[in-house]
Formats: C-alpha cells, sequence, structure tokens
C-alpha cells in the first residue's frame, strides 16, 4: 500500500506554539464551562475569589486572545471567521431548542445576565428562578427584559 506523505506546508516553530496555545485555551474553556455546569453560574470554588461565569469569561478572553494572535500570524482569515460566524447564527435560529427567559431552576435566586458589554444584572423576586439568555444582551436590556416580566430589576456594579 502506498503511504500518504502530505504535500501541505508544514507549520513553522512559531506556527505550531502558537497552535498549542490555542489548544490549550480552548479547552480551559470547555473546562469551565463544565465546572459552570456541574456546579452552577455563581459557584465560587475555594482558594480563589472568582465565579464560575467570572472564571468562564476570563478563558474566553484569553481564547479570544489567542484567536487575535493567530489571525496577526495569518493561520486563520477574518473572511472564514465571519463565514462561520453567520452560518452558526443561521443554524442557531433553526435549531436551538431553548428561548431567553427560559425558567430553568424554580429554586435558586432570579440571575439574569447580560454579558454583552461584560456586565451583569441580577434580579430577584418572591419565586427564585434563573432566566437563560440564547443571545447577548446588555444589561440595560436585561433590565428592560425583567420589567416587562413585572419583575424587579436593578443594574448591579
Ligand atoms: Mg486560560
Amino acid at each position: 500500500m502506498d503511504k500518504f506523505v502530505t504535500t501541505g506546508r508544514m507549520p513553522t516553530p512559531h506556527e505550531r506554539e502558537l497552535l498549542t496555545i490555542l489548544i490549550e485555551e480552548a479547552a480551559e474553556v470547555q473546562q469551565r464551562a463544565t465546572k459552570m455546569l456541574r456546579f452552577g453560574v455563581d459557584e465560587v470554588q475555594p482558594g480563589q475569589p472568582y465565579t464560575n461565569a467570572e472564571r468562564l469569561g476570563m478563558e474566553v478572553g484569553d481564547l479570544d486572545l489567542m484567536i487575535d494572535r493567530c489571525l496577526i500570524a495569518k493561520l486563520i482569515g477574518t473572511v472564514a471567521i465571519e463565514i462561520g460566524r453567520r452560518r452558526k447564527a443561521e443554524q442557531l435560529a433553526k435549531f436551538i431548542q431553548t428561548s431567553p427567559g427560559a425558567v430553568d431552576d424554580p429554586s435558586r435566586e432570579l440571575v439574569v445576565w447580560g454579558f454583552y458589554e461584560g456586565e451583569r444584572a441580577v434580579f430577584t423576586q418572591g419565586s427564585k428562578g434563573e432566566h437563560e439568555l440564547a443571545e447577548p444582551v446588555t444589561a440595560e436590556q436585561v433590565v428592560q427584559l425583567a420589567k416587562a416580566a413585572g419583575l424587579s430589576a436593578e443594574k448591579t456594579p
């Protein structure tokens, strides 16, 4: 049998290092997202001060920086990223099974997140529950959403 020998250009040492760190950061996003699923959005793991949500945000930031570095190194391109974003948005529009405002766990304090500006808004009501937002929104939009649902809303620092 003929052995396959690639004709593709192999990554340079610098490109290999960038790819290695990109892989590491993608894995750290996965790890923190699974911790949030298992232990909660606002759980603070002992030995450090940050919630799982804050830590996931920081890992996404790490990954975002590595994406920038891979763009600079021309390992990836902005056109492909934009195609991927649009394709994913179309897939979500068709296949996502939940919607913003779906009450997930009535035993918990109602927490609504505005990820878009890196802010968060926290709401409380008599019967507690967590609202999940499928789309990124600003904290102001979250406040309006909560008020429209008849909840008392307050933007937290
Ligand atoms: Mg990291």
